[in-house]
């Protein structure tokens, strides 16, 4: 469901994942053969990809969103070397063709560019929460919230629960956590 709401929110095609669920369990728990985990960029707070880009068409914002643009983006695909999640597509084609549900409020990219979870940017700016939060909030299975924020609820599950990173160990302190 998550995936889905994702594709419909900002127009992504058969090529193109900002967000997938993944069984591989590279959390590397003997048992959990089986573990569902819901990828998606980690908004790192140290993001590789930033570091690399040559025009600035990825960068970091004040709230922590690691946001492209598209028109400054000249398609080098080195942002896709640097980030170690595989959290980048690369349009090798039109995308536009392939798009099912066409969302007015958002813009497709075209070809030629890299894209990537932005956390819904246009929905915050409403006050909505990103899709996949939305489309999942009767589980609970994924919380949305701000991490500098002591009372917010993101704080206190994670001040709760014990939590983990991907690939902590590289440094980039990835802003999203999986409750194991
Ligand atoms: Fe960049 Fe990858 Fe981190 Fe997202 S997950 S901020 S694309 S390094």
């Amino acid at each position: 469901a998550c995936v889905v709401a994702c594709s419909i929110e900002n127009k992504t095609d058969f090529t193109i994942n900002w967000r997938q669920v993944s069984t591989f369990n590279e959390l590397k728990y003997p048992d959990l053969s089986v573990f569902h985990h819901s990828l998606a960029c980690n908004h790192c707070d140290d993001p590789p990809c930033v570091r690399v880009c040559p025009t600035q068409a990825t960068y970091r914002l004040p709230n922590g969103i690691v946001a492209m643009d598209y028109h400054r983006c000249i398609g080098c695909r080195f942002c896709m070397m640097g980030c170690p999640y595989g959290a980048r597509s690369f349009n090798w084609m039109d995308p536009r063709p392939y798009i099912k549900e066409y969302n007015p409020e958002f813009p497709t990219r075209m070809r030629g560019v890299v894209e990537k979870c932005n956390f819904c940017g246009e929905r915050l700016a409403l006050g909505q929460e990103p899709a996949c939060v939305e489309a999942l909030k009767e589980t609970g299975a994924i919380v949305f919230g701000d991490l500098n924020d002591p009372h917010s609820e993101i704080s206190q599950i994670l001040d709760q629960e014990h939590t983990i990173q991907r690939k902590p160990s590289l440094g980039t302190k990835p802003s999203v956590f999986y409750i194991v």
